[in-house]
């Protein structure tokens, strides 16, 4: 088992859980009963884990990292940048970089590749990056 998550609080761990057991993955939450006894101590002790095979450790990952990627894009509205290629204003936002960085953490437990903000065209399908100053 791989640890994908953690979290302070086991239902946190369970609402995670549940959206990876829809997906289809065998997600196991660990030290949960420690934690419900000695609550107090969850951070100490680096929180509720949550855990899932390590064949879909990949997958798992992605299915978190899309959870907080639409709470940013509800924290940040609809003000995406507009699409260089075709214009177009229907563009979600994108991140790059989040495979090699996922690798890094796997080999080397270090998320040495930084993963940039950009946006994806939802008309032409066109990925790019965000510039750094977006001032449109
Ligand atoms: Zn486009």
């Amino acid at each position: 088992m791989v640890t994908v998550a953690r979290y302070s609080f086991p239902y946190e761990a369970h609402i995670a859980r549940a959206k990876l057991e829809c997906a289809g993955l065998d997600p196991f939450v660990a030290d949960e009963h420690t934690i419900n006894m000695q609550w107090l101590y969850s951070n100490a002790m680096g929180g509720v884990r949550l855990q899932v095979p390590e064949a879909q450790a990949e997958t798992a990952l992605e299915i978190l990292a899309e959870e907080s990627e639409s709470a940013l894009v509800e924290e940040q509205g609809c003000d995406t940048a507009p699409c260089p290629a075709c214009h177009s204003h229907n563009t979600e936002y994108y991140q790059f970089g989040r495979r090699w960085t996922f690798l890094s953490i796997m080999l080397l437990d270090l998320p040495i590749f930084p993963i940039h903000d950009g946006i994806k065209c939802r008309d032409c399908g066109l990925c790019s990056k965000t510039p750094a100053n977006t001032s449109q």
